[in-house]
């Protein structure tokens, strides 16, 4: 358990019968870039139970944030889901990823596409002020399959816009765009379809991507990476990684 430092729950919320966060207590050692992800485990039956999770929380905040889906009979959910103020969690001391700016090469636009928990790390990154700085906008695309999957639509919509640090570059900068699936709402569809025909574009108001003006932050179901990445590549973007920055980054939201 050397790499792992043990944290206290600080408080639950449930969106859904499918989907909750949480956020904990953080060791004053543990740093991290906005967009990474580290290890949460838990002990059951005196074993230690381990899975990535994306930190959701800005890496300057006091406590720790997560977002996480609830797996009927999942190992790992099913338990988590039980969380209580108070209970002990895991954490990993070495977070990792590849949804870091410095992965990307310079650009004027950064997108990050979600879907489901995908959003996660993505909260991390907007609300760092720094990325702020070398983008002219970010936008923001949360696709789920209902309305009340969009975790978070009221706090990135009402209560960012006035946070007394970082509210004046939200309203300047940040683009919202949330669509769903499965029931009427004001965006319908899946981003890869509407990123395809150009509705995405039209209904912002933006021009379509370029490998010389955007860079695109991918995170989502393996169907969504496979669409995406395949759109992409077809306008010339380069995948970048840890190694080698490039026009756009992918991660799993889980592995499928
Ligand atoms: C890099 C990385 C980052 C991750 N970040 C997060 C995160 O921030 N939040 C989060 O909830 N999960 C995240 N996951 C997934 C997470 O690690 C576990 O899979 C999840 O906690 C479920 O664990 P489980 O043991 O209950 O079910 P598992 O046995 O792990 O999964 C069972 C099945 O449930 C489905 N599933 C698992 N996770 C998800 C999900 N997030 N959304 C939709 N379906 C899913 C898949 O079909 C999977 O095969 C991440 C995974 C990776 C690889």
């Amino acid at each position: 358990m050397s790499n792992l430092t043990q944290q206290t729950i600080l408080s639950v919320h449930h969106w859904t019968n499918t989907l909750f966060s949480f956020t904990c207590t953080r060791d004053l050692g543990f740093r991290f870039e906005s967009g990474q992800f580290t290890m949460i485990g838990l002990e059951v039956n005196n074993k230690l139970l381990l899975r990535a999770y994306s930190l959701a929380s800005a890496n300057y905040e006091e406590n720790l944030e997560f977002l996480s889906v609830k797996v009927q009979d999942g190992p790992f959910t099913s338990r988590l889901q039980h969380l209580k103020i108070g209970d002990k969690v895991y954490i990993g001391k070495k977070p990792t990823g590849t949804l870091v700016v410095d992965n990307l090469l310079p650009g004027k636009t950064l997108w990050l596409l979600s879907t489901g928990t995908g959003l996660a790390p993505f909260l991390s990154i907007i609300k760092d002020w720094e990325i702020y700085d070398r983008y002219d906008k970010i936008v923001l695309t949360h696709t789920c399959r209902f309305v009340n999957e969009l975790a978070y639509k009221e706090y990135i919509t009402l209560h960012l816009p006035m946070h007394e640090h970082i509210g004046e570059i939200i309203r300047e900068k940040l683009i919202y765009f949330p669509t769903v699936t499965r029931e009427p709402f004001q965006n319908r569809g899946r981003i890869t379809e509407l990123m395809e025909t150009g509705r995405l574009f039209t209904l912002l108001g933006i021009a379509p991507f370029s490998s010389e003006n955007n860079r695109i932050m991918l995170c989502g179901s393996p169907n969504m990476l496979r669409d995406a990445r395949k759109l992409l590549n077809g306008l010339g973007f380069l995948e970048g990684s840890n190694s080698v920055p490039g026009h756009y980054v992918v991660e799993k939201a889980f592995v499928g």
